[in-house]
């Protein structure tokens, strides 16, 4: 159909996400340029609200903001910190044991590639490739609960995993547009195509969507 080739979708869900100030960009643009920062926000954010987490992360920054900080924080402490976000202890542990893993491992940094990532506690495909393609650059498509939702609902892939979706939208959607996917989608996720009730009357590119597993529209 005309007007529904992916780059310009993708460009619309970004401004639509951007228009009703989703959450996710505002916390992005205040952590991606610390790629340490970006890492325990991400991976603290699993099954939690982005606000939720930025405050985590913020409160948690203001007491410890260096692996070596947070590696020696006493871990009651360090939990009651990250209260509010979903299994905030499990995750203060994964935490402590990640700081450890940089320090002995990358010299206290971040690594910039999949495996070194994905090595890290806590860390799974979706963190790495968030970190991959928001904060390092790199060419990375982060499929997260948005992005499965909205690919299939659109009709682009039917897959029932999100790590799928991540291998059918790598098939389907050109490379130099794999990094903006994530924020994208989770922003129009977050504010129009969301969960329950989508918003499809609002939504911009409704004539493009086949609205998979939606009910018929009045
Ligand atoms: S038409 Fe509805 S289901 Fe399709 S992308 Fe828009 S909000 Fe989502």
């Amino acid at each position: 159909m005309e007007g529904c080739d992916k780059p310009r979708m993708i460009s619309l869900m970004l401004k639509e996400g951007t228009e009703r100030d989703a959450p996710v960009l505002r916390a992005r643009e205040e952590i991606n340029c610390n790629p340490f920062k970006a890492l325990v926000f991400t991976m603290l954010s699993a099954r939690t609200r982005d606000q939720s987490t930025l405050g985590a992360t913020k409160r948690l920054f203001r007491k410890a903001s260096t692996p070596l900080e947070i590696a020696e924080m006493d871990l009651g402490k360090l939990e009651k910190i990250l209260y509010g976000v979903g299994f905030y202890h499990a995750k203060a542990r994964n935490l402590q044991a990640l700081c450890r893993k940089l320090i002995s491992e990358h010299e206290g940094k971040v690594p910039s590639h999949f495996e070194g990532l994905t090595s890290l506690p806590g860390v799974g495909r979706k963190t790495a490739n968030v970190m991959l393609g928001q904060v390092f650059e790199k060419d990375a498509i982060a499929v997260d609960v948005h992005v499965h939702r909205i690919s299939n609902r659109l009709g682009w892939v039917r897959t029932r995993k999100p790590e799928e979706t991540e291998i059918e939208l790598m098939r389907i959607i050109p490379k130099k547009l794999w990094k903006r996917c994530n924020i994208s989608m989770v922003s129009f996720g977050q504010t129009l195509c969301i969960p329950r009730n989508p918003k499809c009357a609002e939504c911009p590119i409704r004539k493009c969507c086949k609205r998979v597993g939606l009910p018929k529209m009045k």
